[in-house]
């Protein structure tokens, strides 16, 4: 009996935010493998007797490899179990689904992905900035601020000059290179007035906005907590306005799956004067 590995993707925090499709398949399954980023109440979703491993890698102590975390993906399935693969947002993006796909692959298991909701988006939208907007932005670019903070001489292999000249960025594990984007960017030609948002803990019930321009974010969002997605260019701007209103909405009457305790967002909004959409 051949087992089945179901790469599924948690959604950006808030419990309620993973797919039908996934949930359905968490409840079947015999062994859930999941990151640091899932929220915890998923895991009662699955099955009492289902295998629960924590692969989560805190940063720079790696609990699992990548090839340990393949194998046992392959391992489990070849003994016939169903594995859900469980990943924050959605699998693909940086999230190594990728590799796992192609380790299944190569092993000739059968497997299938069940996409996610994406902190790229999911993040902005819960603090009120849509990626894209009429007159603002026709595009939007999802980077990885991993790479960017470089080695001692802060090389790195992303694009800047391209960056610059996107409509709205969107930084994931951005924080620690914060300094290095906004350096960069400005050096490339973008205007120091250019809204910044950094979204912290996004659908959490603890998420933060603190909203600043490419000048002034690093001072602002000092001590912001992670994870967080950080969103550059105009559309950014649009969380003063719709931003206190998508975070303070009440909650829905339908109960959330989840019992969670509710907490009060915190909203930063840095520097007035100096910012402008058309920046
Ligand atoms: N596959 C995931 C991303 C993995 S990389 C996805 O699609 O969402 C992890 C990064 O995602 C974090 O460093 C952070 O930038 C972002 N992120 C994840 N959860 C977040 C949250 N609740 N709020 C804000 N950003 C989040």
């Amino acid at each position: 009996m051949a087992g089945i590995v179901y790469l599924v993707g948690a959604g950006p925090g808030d419990p309620d935010l993973i797919t039908v499709k996934g949930l359905r398949y968490l409840r079947q399954a015999d062994v859930v493998a999941y990151d640091r980023l899932v929220h915890p109440d998923l895991l009662r979703e699955a099955r009492p007797q289902a295998e629960r491993i924590d692969v989560g890698k805190a940063p720079g102590r790696h609990r699992y490899r990548q090839d340990e975390i393949n194998r046992l993906l392959v391992d489990r399935a070849r003994a016939g179990k169903t594995v859900v693969r469980l990943k924050g947002g959605d699998p693909f993006v940086f999230g190594r689904g990728g590799e796992e796909c192609q380790a299944l692959a190569a092993a000739g298991v059968p497997f299938a992905v069940v996409p996610g909701i994406t902190s790229a988006v999911a993040a902005p939208a819960a603090a009120g900035i849509p990626v894209t907007q009429r007159e603002l932005a026709q595009s939007f670019t999802v980077v990885t601020g991993h790479t960017a903070r470089g080695g001692a001489g802060g090389a790195d292999d992303l694009d800047w000059a391209a960056l610059a000249r996107m409509d709205t960025l969107v930084f994931l594990m951005g924080v620690a290179a914060l300094p290095v984007i906004t350096r960069r960017l400005i050096a490339h030609g973008r205007s120091p007035a250019t809204p910044v948002a950094v979204i912290s803990c996004a659908t959490t019930g603890h998420e933060q906005l603190v909203l600043g321009t490419l000048a002034d974010i690093i001072a602002e969002a000092a001590g912001v907590a992670t994870p967080a997605t950080i969103v550059i260019g105009p559309v950014a701007a649009l969380a003063r306005e719709i931003g206190p209103a998508a975070l303070a909405a009440p909650a829905p009457a339908t109960p959330a799956l989840w019992a969670r305790t509710p907490q009060q967002p915190v909203l930063t909004f840095a520097a007035p004067a100096g910012m402008e959409a058309g920046a």
